[in-house]
């Protein structure tokens, strides 16, 4: 392992600027725990490495009239446990966190970091993208909202640019009579990555008789995780019922584009999108009904 200089800056204002002056061998550390291994199997060899764990401004859930906003060092596990987002219509956040590593990997993993390492089977993207999030980006002397579907550009590549951070992430207000559901498809029950994830958000007239707004994302079936557009307009204006609900997950199925490696075929992970995505629909709707 390469030396490289530590900084551990406590305000944002210092990091960006640390992060800056350093360059191309400059890294974020937030929990590490990607990070630390890449340094230590050699995979990131960083000249200088900028820990954000001690900017407190950073390590907060809070929710408000528009939505809730996730600072960049709210961890994994809190949101796993959060009574807050587990009894309200954010709840996928907190399923989707509780699928994630193992608890120690929890206690240490950022949410930011998830979206910010950028993986094709990261847990938390797929409930951010259908909750429509946006992450904050601080620079220098720069700030910009960007959603956090447009923030991935390939299997750990993100829009970000160098000396970027993301200070934190906004979801919006869900409207009533709007649900949303993730489920991870992996064939241990912790410490395994997504074989196929989803995500599902669904919005319905009060007598939920009538689909008024969908989104589709699904995770470790493409080199990011991906919408599955085809797929949310069948069912948008249509009755949620089980043909039209079939019929959906059979084009997200069509339309993904997985890989062969070594958890699964391609040819697995197709049938098994038309499975997920048939079954998350479901949960989404349930939470319509549960969580108006
Ligand atoms: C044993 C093990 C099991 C795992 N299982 C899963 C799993 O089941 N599902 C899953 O999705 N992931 C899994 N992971 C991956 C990892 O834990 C998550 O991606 C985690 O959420 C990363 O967060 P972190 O805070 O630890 O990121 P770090 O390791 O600190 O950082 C990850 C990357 O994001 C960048 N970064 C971090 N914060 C910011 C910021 N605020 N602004 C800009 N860039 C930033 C860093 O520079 C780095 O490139 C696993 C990891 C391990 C070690």
């Amino acid at each position: 392992m390469k030396d490289f200089e530590y900084f551990r800056p406590k305000t944002i204002d210092e990091a960006v600027s640390l992060y800056r002056e350093g360059g191309k061998g400059a890294r974020l550390l937030a929990g590490g725990t990607e990070l630390v291994n890449e340094i230590r199997f050699g995979k990131s060899q960083p000249d200088l490495v900028v820990d954000l764990k001690h900017i407190r401004e950073l390590d907060f859930m809070h929710p408000g009239p528009e939505g809730v906003s996730i600072g960049a060092l709210y961890r994994v596990g809190d949101a796993e446990h959060s009574r807050l987002l587990l009894e309200s219509r954010y709840n996928a956040i907190s399923h989707a966190a509780g699928t994630l590593g193992s608890p120690q990997v929890r206690n240490k993993a950022t949410i930011v970091g998830n979206v910010c390492r950028a993986s094709p089977s990261a847990d938390l993207i797929p409930p951010l993208m259908a909750l429509g999030a946006m992450a904050r980006i601080v620079g220098d002397g720069t700030e910009r909202s960007v959603p956090v579907e447009d923030m991935l550009v390939g299997p750990g590549r993100t829009v970000l640019n160098m000396g970027e951070i993301v200070t934190e992430l906004e979801i919006p207000d869900m409207p009533d009579y709007s649900g949303c559901s993730y489920y991870k498809l992996s064939p241990r029950k912790s410490l395994d990555l997504a074989v196929v994830g989803a995500a599902v958000m669904i919005r319905t007239d009060p007598r939920v008789s009538r689909c008024i707004d969908a989104r589709i994302v699904l995770g470790a079936v493409a080199p990011t995780s991906m919408r599955a557009k085809r797929a949310e307009a069948m069912l948008i204006g249509a009755k949620p019922r089980e043909l039209t609900i079939d019929a959906a997950a059979q084009a997200a199925a069509e339309d993904s584009k997985p890989l062969d490696d070594v958890r699964a075929s391609a040819w697995y992970r197709k049938r098994m999108v038309e499975v997920v995505v048939r079954r998350t629909i479901g949960l989404a709707l349930e939470q319509v009904k549960t969580r108006r």
